[in-house]
């Protein structure tokens, strides 16, 4: 695995100066880092951005033009038209093969701490991160709810592939849905019930590429704060949580999180 500061590209030494500004918000976080008991990731779209993942929920990333993606990706529209839901969610899957952690994952990686994730794209496991709390589900299975039976994602890509109607279905004929949450859809319990705990647990949280605005996510860092951790916010967008971050970092996540990693 090559260290996050190699993934630093020769277009990004521009912002160096800027960072080097920043020093002190960096050895700031790391201080704090090397001096609690729990330290806990929670993590968002942005994180996935420097990997080629559009953000999804965003107006405008051209993933499926003139289509709203939270109307399609809709429990209610894979019960009534899978053909409708797996013509989006086929497109999804293309977006998302063959995607490569990048420098923001492989530093929580290395800092060896719980990442929970908003993201479905599987990345922070494949960066190195042992402890993943994926509260969205993942691409990484599609599951019958007639019969439970679940499928990993190549055989899925393949039944996808050779179906008439675009609909991957399972061994008794019933449509396929990916295991992950679909707008409508309730988060995993055992997932958020973990991920709860570990927010308020955590002496501190650090909330990465995150608008933090989706509701539970959104919750979490108020568990981190009401339980009388910190939390530091990193994400080029405002949060509603700023206000309340011990260190705010703004610029490009892959480089914050590198300067942060150089920093301990
Ligand atoms: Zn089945």
């Amino acid at each position: 695995m090559s260290g996050p500061r190699n993934a630093r590209g020769p277009s990004k030494l521009g912002r160096a100066s800027s960072l080097r500004e920043r020093r002190g918000d960096h050895d700031r976080l790391a201080e704090l880092i090397r001096s609690a008991g729990s330290v806990v990731a929670l993590t968002g779209a942005g994180v996935s951005v420097p990997s080629g993942i559009p953000d999804f929920r965003s107006p405008g990333t051209g993933l499926w033009e003139n289509v709203d993606p939270m109307e399609v990706a809709h429990i209610s529209v894979w019960r009534r038209d899978p053909e409708r839901f797996w013509g989006f969610y086929g497109h999804r899957f293309a977006t998302l093969e063959g995607k490569e952690p990048n420098g923001a994952h492989r530093a929580l990686a290395a800092l060896g701490i719980p990442v929970i994730t908003q993201n479905i794209d599987g990345l922070h496991g494949k960066a190195g991160s042992r402890d993943v709390i994926e509260i969205h589900g993942s691409i990484a299975t599609a599951s019958c709810l007639v019969d439970g039976r679940r499928y990993p994602l190549a055989e899925v890509r393949s039944r996808l592939a050779g179906a008439d109607d675009g609909v991957p279905r399972c061994d008794c004929g019933e449509p396929l849905k990916p295991d992950v949450t679909l707008f409508g859809e309730l988060l995993d319990e055992a997932a958020m019930t973990r991920a709860s705990a570990l927010a308020s647990g955590a002496d501190l949280m650090l909330c990465v590429g995150s608008s933090l605005e989706v509701y539970p996510a959104a919750g979490l860092p108020e568990l981190t704060l009401q339980s009388g951790g910190r939390i530091a916010v990193i994400t080029m967008s405002s949060t509603p949580f700023d206000r309340h971050a011990v260190v705010r970092l703004d610029g490009d996540v892959e480089e914050e999180l590198s300067a942060l990693l150089a920093a301990l």
